[in-house]
């Protein structure tokens, strides 16, 4: 699954390409319109086809942004403005290409959904091999409520304290601390990877209940999912799944993973333990995590 790091590569990724274009066309699959039809929602969320198309395009991208892991564009047209957010799912990708047949990836080529066709000549494509992915049309972030609960993002200036905030609510209070970490209310995008690395750096086992934490490692373990999380993305990302950057090349951070899909632990080489916690495998060292 794309995580934060991945999303913010795939963002950087079309960013140059896509900025001031307008798009001229919407392209979709034949998939995307058969699950319309089933009402299935195939990729395109909350709206019919020709209704996206119509609040598409003509419209000029001005801005893009990562928000957690969704990509969010910025979209303007005679003054009117439009916001897409979308996510990639298990295994989404954005790719700028002149064609759709230049994704590098066959995987990727073979299952485009949306193509974007931009003023620039270029096209903007969303593939997603497993189709868990999503695009929204909405006019304001107030139509899709759930984007607005997201924590700030761990590298804003309030994120730490938002965090500290959240071990006083009561949803939290008997939850495992890996739980509430993975909640995207309480911290921004630390998906299942980044959640067991931090854990590991800060030596603290991720079944231990929330309140048991004292406050300094509560702080300590924030700091360590954002390191962990300025790492993914200084190394373009994990690859562990079949994920591609917007160029068809792969990110180098599962070379510097501690625990995650690991044998042993780099620190005292004990076995790394694996346990399901709220649904997510969770990886830790059961000699340095306490
Ligand atoms: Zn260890």
């Amino acid at each position: 699954m794309p995580e934060l790091p991945e999303v913010e590569h795939v963002k950087r990724g079309i960013q140059p390409y896509v900025v001031g274009e307008k798009i001229n066309r919407v392209i979709f699959s034949s998939k995307v319109i058969e699950g319309k039809k089933q009402q299935r929602e195939t990729i395109i969320k909350g709206m019919a086809l020709d209704t996206f198309q119509t609040f598409t395009e003509g419209y000029v991208i001005d801005a893009i942004e990562r928000r957690s892991k969704y990509i969010v564009f910025h979209l303007e047209k005679d003054g009117a403005t439009r916001i897409l957010i979308s996510h990639l799912g298990m295994a989404g990708g954005f790719f700028i290409v002149n064609h759709v047949d230049d994704i590098p990836v066959e995987n990727y080529r073979k299952h485009w959904h949306v193509i974007f066709e931009l003023s620039n000549g270029k096209q903007l494509v969303y593939s997603d091999i497993r189709r868990f992915g999503e695009i929204r049309n909405v006019p304001s972030f107030e139509a899709y409520p759930s984007f607005l609960q997201i924590a700030p993002e761990p590298f804003d200036h309030d994120a730490l304290n938002y965090y500290l905030a959240c071990f006083d609510h009561k949803r939290y209070y008997d939850k495992p601390i890996k739980q509430m970490i993975l909640d995207h209310r309480v911290i921004s995008g630390c998906g299942n990877i980044y959640a067991c690395e931090a854990l590991f750096r800060a030596g603290i086992h991720p079944a231990r209940k929330t309140q048991d934490l004292n406050h300094q490692e509560r702080e300590m373990l924030f700091l360590y999912v954002r390191e962990v999380l300025e790492e993914g993305i200084k190394n373009g990302g994990t690859s562990i799944s079949d994920y591609r950057h917007a160029d068809g090349n792969t990110g180098t951070m599962q070379l510097h993973l501690n625990v995650y899909k690991q044998k042993t632990c780099k620190v005292c080489n004990s076995m790394i333990a694996t346990q399901v916690i709220a649904t997510r495998n969770s990886h830790f060292c059961p000699t340095c995590q306490k």
